[in-house]
């Protein structure tokens, strides 16, 4: 987080008025937010040229925008589809080494170190659709 996000102090008004946009949910993954514990998000972050206007900011959950980080949205879904993929990928690999090593005869192997890549790729291709993006519907 740049110097210049942190330095912003929102009044509370600008709070309920970002808040208000989704109507009390995180903008991202749609979690209900309670007590105001929401970050306030600048869609097209500010070290990319976006501003503080209330048309570039929009609700989050802490997860979501600490996850989001300098990303835009676009560039945000890569960050989730590769680091979904990257989780999945260590936690089957671990058990498929872990069966291939001390149970499995090669084919069985095999066969399963090929269903778990095509199903890598199928990770890869979901498409991540926005809390917002759906609310546009
Ligand atoms: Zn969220």
């Amino acid at each position: 987080m740049s110097e210049e996000h942190k330095k912003v102090d929102y009044k509370k008004a600008t709070r309920k008025k970002v808040l208000d946009k989704t109507g009390g949910y995180c903008a991202y993954c749609g979690k209900r937010i309670f007590d105001y514990s929401f970050h306030i998000d600048h869609i097209i972050p500010v070290c990319q040229g976006g501003s503080n206007e209330l048309e570039n900011l929009i609700p989050a959950c802490i997860r979501c925008n600490l996850r989001k980080g300098m990303y835009d949205p676009d560039e945000f879904k890569v960050f989730l589809k590769n680091q979904i993929k990257n989780k999945v990928h260590s936690y089957i690999n671990e058990y498929i080494l872990m069966l291939a090593g001390n149970y499995l005869n090669k084919d069985n192997a095999k066969d399963l170190i090929e269903a778990y890549s095509n199903f890598l790729d199928v990770v890869g291709e979901v498409d991540i659709v926005f809390y917002y993006e759906r609310m546009e519907d």
